[in-house]
């Protein structure tokens, strides 16, 4: 009898005085209070009539207590479903419902209105504050720390986990505990976690990268994370020259760099900088490794199959790659319409197959049927294309290409040539209806700081470098390009906002 990941990730940490969490306070929780807290936590899911296979939703702010949650979790089999913060509660509505959660935690502050909505739902609703305070910590006050883990399948959910909702309604993901384990031991592996390295924590924990990436890989790796509430440049500076790798989105590097104290001396105790859950830019990349000496490792996944692909620990760091497929994670890109294999080189849809991938969407067969095919690939959505020698490069979402006179424009091969002009900081390029068309492209551009963008100079220098049918017939300037705490740019908001510009 066993619970597979709770052996793995978790018990050996109980007893332990290792340093588990530095809080950039000052405060530390070893792994053994941590792993007593888990354990009252645990009692409480119980007392409260949780049963194994039950849902807990969260809706909390980052603290060790909303991660201890996560580890009574799995001790008590409960299937744990995280939520984006910035969610409103008719929002959060909608992940209840479709998940039929057994408990609900949630902050003070929301209590007038969730609790509200938890009580005509009839789904019990508790506390749990940014400081750790709250109803239900309060619970586990009384509560033994030693709890009977229970018994679990590899093949059994470890968590639901809703997707960011980029594309459209965000899918309930269901992860068994094979699916998280069997990723995390070659990411330990792969990226070279041991019990010396102090990761930099400053991602959210409601989403796979802080959640699975980087929690369940140090706690196999038995090390400690600085645990920031969320991204702050003035703590992560002063973590710097304590820590030896971090995780993080394109933006937290970008930001970093944009600060003249963010120095190579200050990453000298580092020994790697991981990123992922949004596109790096190679001008990143490379002002990265101008400025530290350091190149970040770019790495490739998603809420459905934990990560697919990395760049190699050792060999060459490709910018503007993806890397290649991890151990035990088989790779394809195929012909989307048929589903037949691309020739090496051209660009396809990516589908992936392996004991990362989910067991499908919570309650939506026609979903999952849709998009897991019957021999156990996972159409993931994203085209790309694999270089001769085994890099991925993702090109692109599959719903934001661009179909123009029936020519297809992939969004990428624009605006890596719009990013490259003068004066042009960032772009995005969407696809609008068009009446000739079908679709037409659609530039939006920021400008570099005190630039100004002249339209006319931007089309002429498009001439010679882009086909016609790539070329936008449409600009737009803007300060900034909407995006998610993750930092991915919300095309949805994007197409929404200038779908009639050729109406
Ligand atoms: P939804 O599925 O609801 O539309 P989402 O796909 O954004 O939302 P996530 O699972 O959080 O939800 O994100 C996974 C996606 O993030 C991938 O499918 C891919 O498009 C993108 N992504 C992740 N890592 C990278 C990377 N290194 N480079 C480019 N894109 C990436
Ligand atoms: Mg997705």
């Amino acid at each position: 009898m066993s619970n597979p990941l709770f052996d793995a990730l978790f018990a050996p940490h109980i007893g332990k005085e290792t340093p588990f969490l530095m809080l950039p306070e000052g405060g530390v929780i070893s792994h053994g209070t941590f792993m007593s807290m888990a354990a009252q936590y645990a009692h409480v899911l119980r007392d409260m009539g949780l049963e194994p296979g039950d849902r807990l939703a969260a809706q909390v702010d980052k603290s060790p207590q909303a991660l201890a949650v996560y580890a009574a979790c799995v001790m008590a089999g409960v299937v744990f479903l995280p939520l984006n913060t910035g969610y409103t509660h008719l929002e959060v509505d909608y992940f209840i419902e479709n998940s039929g959660a057994n408990l609900v935690l949630g902050r003070e502050d929301a209590l007038r209105d969730l609790q509200r909505d938890c009580d005509r739902m009839g789904v019990r609703f508790e506390t749990l504050e940014l400081d750790g305070t709250g109803s239900f910590p309060e619970a586990a006050q009384s509560q033994p720390d030693h709890f009977d883990v229970v018994d679990r399948a590899e093949t059994d959910l470890a968590a639901l986990l809703y997707t960011s909702g980029t594309t459209g309604l965000s899918k309930g993901a269901m992860l068994t505990q094979r699916n998280l384990l069997s990723n995390t031991v070659v990411l330990k592996e792969y990226w070279r976690f041991t019990d010396s390295d102090v990761l930099i924590h400053a991602l959210p924990i409601f989403h796979t990268h802080g959640l699975f990436v980087a929690t369940n890989v140090m706690l196999l790796a038995g090390g400690a994370m600085i645990f920031m509430p969320r991204f702050n440049l003035d703590q992560v500076m002063q973590a710097l020259p304590h820590a030896t790798t971090m995780m993080g989105v394109p933006t937290f590097y970008t930001r970093m760099l944009d600060d003249p104290a963010f120095t190579k001396e200050l990453c000298s105790n580092m020994r790697l900088f991981i990123s992922g859950s949004a596109p790096l830019l190679s001008e990143t990349h490379k002002a990265f490794e101008e400025r530290t000496g350091h190149r970040i490792l770019e790495r490739y996944g998603m809420t459905e199959t934990n990560m697919n692909t990395s760049n190699p620990y050792r060999h060459e760091r490709r910018a503007g790659t993806v890397g290649m497929p991890l151990p035990g994670v088989e790779l394809k890109i195929t012909d989307p319409d048929t589903g037949e294999e691309v020739p090496r080189g051209d660009v396809g849809m990516i589908e992936v197959r392996g004991d990362n991938v989910f067991k499908g969407y919570w309650q939506m067969p026609e979903k999952t049927a849709e998009e897991l095919r019957p021999n156990g690939f996972f159409i993931t959505g994203d085209l790309g294309r694999m270089s001769d020698d085994g890099y991925v490069t993702i090109v692109g979402r599959g719903k934001d290409l661009i179909i123009s006179g029936g020519f297809n424009v992939y969004p990428k091969d624009v605006e890596l040539v719009l990013d490259d002009l003068p004066g042009v900081l960032e772009s995005a390029v969407i696809g609008a209806p068009h009446p000739d068309f079908g679709e037409s492209v659609v530039a939006v551009l920021v400008p570099e700081p005190g630039a100004a963008l002249d339209i006319e100079a931007v089309e002429h220098a498009l001439d010679g470098r882009l086909a016609r049918f790539k070329q936008p017939r449409h600009y737009v300037i803007v300060d900034e390009l909407p995006r998610n705490t993750m930092g991915k740019v919300q095309k949805k908001i994007l197409r929404q906002t200038y779908g009639d510009v050729f109406a």
